[in-house]
C-alpha cells in the first residue's frame, strides 16, 4: 500500500510524529472500524477517524434525525432533520475525506445479523445508547475476537475502555455481569446529557482506535476511565477479568449470540399497544379536562424545569421526585389521570400511589409529547 502525493498532504502532520511516520499512516490506512450509532458518541467518532485516514469506516444506524439531536450530534445538520443517520453522516464523513470508504448498515444491530456485520472489520466502536444493543456489541465482539472500544454516557459524566479478552483484559460482561432494571438507569431522552459531553468520551474512544490501529501507547484495555464534567476530573479504575464471567470466562457457558431483549428484561412488544389497564390516551385526557363533571383531576409529575418547558394548561404539577411527600396533599378516594413526558415516569408514580391506598388511578400513554402531536402543536416538544 502506497500514499499519493495528496495523501502525504493531507497527513503530514501525522507523517512528521515519530510514532506514526509513513508506515503508521498506512497502517491506519489499511485498518477497519465499525461504528455501533452514528449519533452522539458515533458522531465525533466517525469523524475523527475519517479526518485521521482511517481506510473503511462502517456505520450502523437505523433512525433518522431528530431536532433534538443536533445539540450533540455534530455530524448531522439541521437541513439532516428527517434523513437518515446513516446517509446524513455518510455525506459529512465524504466532505470531511473523500478518500475514505464508507459502508452504511441501516438497520437495527440484532442477534441475527450482527456476526455478519461485525466480522468484515478489525475493529469495533460502541456508540450505542441501550442495554441490549451494547450487550449484544459486546458479546459478538467476543465470540469474534474483534476489539471493542466501549464509550457511555449520561448526564454530565462518562466511561471509557478497551474490552478485548484475547488481547488480554475483561469483557463488558465481566465489568456489568447483569443489565440494570429495565426502567432503573433513565436514557439520555429521559435524563439529559450535556451536549458536549459525547464529544469527550467520543474523542478518547477514537485516540484508543488509533493506538490499536498504530500498535502505540498503553491502551485502556484493562481499564476503566470515569469522567465527570461538572467537576472536570478523570478518575481511573483497574479492571479485571472475571473467571466465572459466562462469555470470556473459563469456562463459558454463551457460545451464541442471544436474546438481548429479553435479557435485558424489556417485554416484547404487546399485540394491543392500548392493552394496559393503567393506561389512558391523551384524548381521554383531554375528554377529563375538559369535561369537569367527570370528576377525573389530571396531575403532571416531571420536574420543575420541564414545566417551565412546557405544560398542559390547568395541570398541577407534583413532581415524582417529591411526590413521597407531596402526595398527602392528594385525596386517595378522587380519580387521578397522571401524565409525564412520555409515560415511563407516569407509571412508576402510578405504582407508588397505589401503594399509599390510592385505589383510581390511570397513566398517560405517550404523556406531554403525544399532547403535544395529537391534541395542541403549539405546546414544545423536548
Ligand atoms: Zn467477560
Amino acid at each position: 500500500m502506497e500514499l499519493s502525493n495528496e495523501e502525504i498532504r493531507r497527513y503530514s502532520r501525522h507523517l512528521i510524529l515519530p510514532e506514526v511516520g509513513l508506515a503508521g499512516q498506512k497502517r491506519i490506512k489499511a485498518t477497519s472500524v465499525l461504528c455501533i450509532g452514528a449519533g452522539g458518541l458515533g458522531s465525533p467518532i466517525a469523524m475523527y477517524l475519517a479526518a485521521a485516514g482511517v481506510g473503511r469506516l462502517g456505520l450502523v444506524d437505523f433512525d433518522v434525525v431528530d431536532f433534538s439531536n443536533l445539540q450533540r450530534q455534530i455530524i448531522h445538520g439541521t437541513e439532516d432533520v428527517g434523513r437518515h443517520k446513516g446517509e446524513s453522516a455518510r455525506d459529512t464523513l465524504r466532505s470531511i475525506n473523500p478518500g475514505v470508504d464508507v459502508t452504511l448498515h441501516s438497520v437495527r444491530l440484532s442477534s441475527e445479523n450482527a456476526l455478519d456485520i461485525i466480522k468484515h472489520y478489525d475493529i469495533v466502536v460502541d456508540g450505542t445508547d441501550n442495554f441490549p444493543t451494547r450487550y449484544l456489541t459486546n458479546d459478538a465482539c467476543v465470540l469474534l475476537k474483534k476489539p471493542n472500544i466501549y464509550g457511555s454516557i449520561f448526564r454530565f459524566e462518562g466511561q471509557a475502555s478497551v474490552f478485548a479478552p484475547h488481547l488480554g483484559g475483561p469483557c463488558y460482561r465481566c465489568l456489568y455481569p447483569e443489565p440494570p432494571p429495565p426502567g432503573m438507569v433513565p436514557s439520555c431522552a429521559e435524563g439529559g446529557v450535556l451536549g458536549v459531553l459525547p464529544g469527550i468520551v467520543g474523542c478518547i474512544q477514537a485516540t484508543e482506535i488509533l493506538k490499536l490501529a498504530l500498535g502505540k501507547g498503553v491502551s485502556l484495555i484493562g481499564r476503566l476511565v470515569l469522567f465527570n464534567a461538572l467537576d472536570m476530573n478523570f478518575k481511573e479504575l483497574k479492571l479485571r477479568r472475571d473467571p466465572q464471567c459466562p462469555l470470556c470466562g473459563e469456562n463459558p457457558t454463551i457460545k451464541e449470540l442471544i436474546d438481548y431483549e429479553q435479557f435485558c428484561g424489556i417485554p416484547a412488544e404487546p399485540v394491543n399497544p392500548t392493552a394496559n389497564p393503567d393506561e389512558v390516551t391523551v384524548q381521554e385526557m383531554k375528554k377529563a379536562l375538559d369535561d369537569a363533571k367527570q370528576g377525573i383531576k389530571v396531575i403532571d409529575v416531571r420536574e420543575p424545569d420541564e414545566y417551565e418547558i412546557a405544560h398542559v394548561k390547568g395541570v398541577p404539577l407534583f413532581p415524582l421526585s417529591t411526590l413521597p411527600q407531596k402526595f398527602t396533599e392528594l385525596d386517595p378516594n378522587m380519580q387521578y389521570y397522571i401524565h409525564c413526558k412520555s409515560g415511563v415516569r407516569s407509571l412508576k408514580a402510578l405504582k407508588f400511589l397505589r401503594e399509599q391506598g390510592f385505589k383510581y388511578l390511570k397513566s398517560v400513554k405517550g404523556g406531554i409529547s403525544a399532547w403535544a402531536d395529537e391534541i395542541d402543536h403549539n405546546v414544545p416538544k423536548y
